[in-house]
């Protein structure tokens, strides 16, 4: 089971959805491999944290919100809203 998951999606291949999530939507398949690599792999979901953190400073009101675009804060939400 572990094996045959981590063939579906490696670790850095995780990496990469989750910074890519963060600026497009992920397709299903993408986010399914993501979600399912995460349920088992306890490294890419430390990794999470920082997506996580992210999503909680959004909610919480950013701090330095100028540092990022109106466009790109609206693609983080969207990425965040699909997420949850
Ligand atoms: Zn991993």
């Amino acid at each position: 089971m572990r094996k045959w998951l981590r063939q579906v999606t490696s670790c850095e291949e995780s990496e990469l959805l989750m910074e890519e999530q963060l600026n497009q939507p992920l397709s299903s398949k993408q986010w399914l491999g993501l979600r399912l690599h995460l349920a088992m792999c306890s490294a890419c979901r430390k990794s999470l944290r920082y997506a996580r953190s992210i999503r909680q400073w959004l909610r919480s009101g950013a701090r330095d919100e100028e540092a990022l675009s109106p466009e790109a804060m609206e693609r983080i939400r969207q990425a965040l809203d699909r997420e949850l």
